[in-house]
């Protein structure tokens, strides 16, 4: 592996931690998923977390309570797509949670992958040994796991310790920043009562936050672990279906970026969309920006407002526009040099080993962009 890099602080691209909801968009957008069954008709009320798509065991829920108004064609992540649209009704009216009964630490193995599937939290089945809980925040800017430790902290390590006792694995670790410096003491203050939870201070470097990288700096793939790798937000999501039995219809993430007055970190429903959002939350000082999402270094732009907001988005950054264009390569070798899996992303690129992580963009002093060449 190559090194890894620090980046350059501004803080104008800063969140304060706490969480802001908007949690009452007039419309929902619900990605139609290719495969699924439609469990709703058009002009049909549906209840907040009722199925509105299923395929098998596999449910996708109404965040909203509200009237399906039909279809429409929004971006979904990179692409345009089909949405079912619902129409806001403001009262979230749903059926009666059953609220589970029993303690968290006497679930079974496989009554926990089963509910994990069956409220759509995260798309994986838990098996290992070892736990590796991934606390990081992939991109410098972006807050999002951050902000979840400092606010559900009691509730995190809770339910990491009993998903190590579930499937008595004999390592668990919490990887966090060692610069994070609000968490670090409110998880040293509680993680006396957890002595099976060891908690991993990395260095500010990127891209740590990333899977593969994490494994490899605190040496896992040596000792032949099987993992279990959950995101804190996957962490959450568990929390929430064995505590709550709670449909996952919600999703924290980062919106910064240098054209908005002030960056958030905001708790919205799964399919609100990115104008509703802006518009309702975020002030634009500067009219001439771009979309990127899912970090500066990593992201990738989108063209229009009418972006939805899906599991897999982290962070929104509105930039300005950049007026100086790319220069003349230089054959300084940083962009090889600097790539964390030794990548020429100049010549004989293999695309399979890019992490799609950005620094041979981040690192070019003639401002070549090799988005194009490695976001997947
Ligand atoms: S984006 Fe890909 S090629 Fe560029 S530095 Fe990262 S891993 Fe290497
Ligand atoms: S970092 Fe930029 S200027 Fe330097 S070798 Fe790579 S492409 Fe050329």
């Amino acid at each position: 592996m190559g090194s890894l890099i620090q980046i350059k602080h501004n803080k104008i691209y800063d969140a304060d931690s706490k969480i802001i909801n908007y949690l009452n968009p007039d419309f929902i957008y619900i990605p139609y998923e290719k495969g699924f069954n439609l469990n709703i008709k058009t002009k049909e009320k549906v209840l907040k977390d009722s199925i509105l798509l299923i395929k098998d065991n596999k449910y996708i829920y109404s965040p909203i309570s509200g009237n399906v108004l039909g279809a429409t064609k929004m971006i979904i992540n990179k692409q345009i797509g089909p949405c079912i649209v619902i129409e806001n009704d403001f009262k979230e009216t749903n059926n009666k949670i059953i609220s589970a009964k029993k303690s968290i630490y006497d679930y079974q193995k496989d009554e926990v992958n089963k509910l994990i599937k069956e409220y759509n939290a995260f798309n994986k089945n838990l098996d290992g040994n070892t736990i590796l809980i991934n606390g990081i925040d992939l991109e410098i800017y972006e807050g999002t796991y951050k902000s979840i430790i400092n606010k559900y902290s009691s509730e995190i390590l809770e339910i990491i310790d009993a998903i190590n006792d579930i499937f008595k694995c004999h390592k668990c670790i919490l990887a966090i920043k060692n610069n994070d410096s609000e968490i670090i003491e409110k998880l040293v203050y509680q993680i006396g009562t957890y002595p099976n939870i060891e908690l991993k201070l990395m260095p500010d470097l990127y891209p740590l936050g990333h899977k593969d990288i994490l494994i490899e700096e605190l040496n896992l793939l040596k000792n032949n672990y099987k993992i279990i790798y959950l995101t804190i937000e996957d962490v959450l999501a568990i929390y929430n279906v064995l505590r709550r039995k709670k449909p996952i219809t919600e999703k924290i993430i980062t919106i910064s970026g240098n054209a908005i007055e002030k960056a958030k970190i905001m708790n919205v429903k799964i399919g609100t969309s990115l104008k509703d959002i802006l518009n309702n939350n975020i002030k634009i000082i500067n009219d001439n920006y771009k979309i990127i999402i899912n970090g500066l270094l990593s992201g990738y732009e989108v063209e229009s407002k009418d972006f939805i907001i899906t599991k897999n988005i982290k962070s929104i950054f509105i930039n300005t526009l950049d007026q100086e264009g790319a220069k003349e390569c230089i054959n300084c070798g940083l962009c090889h040099r600097k790539c964390p899996v030794g990548c020429d992303v100049r010549n004989n690129f293999k695309l399979e080993k890019c992490l799609n992580c950005g620094i041979c963009t981040y690192i070019c002093p003639s401002k070549i962009n090799f988005k194009d060449r490695t976001v997947k």
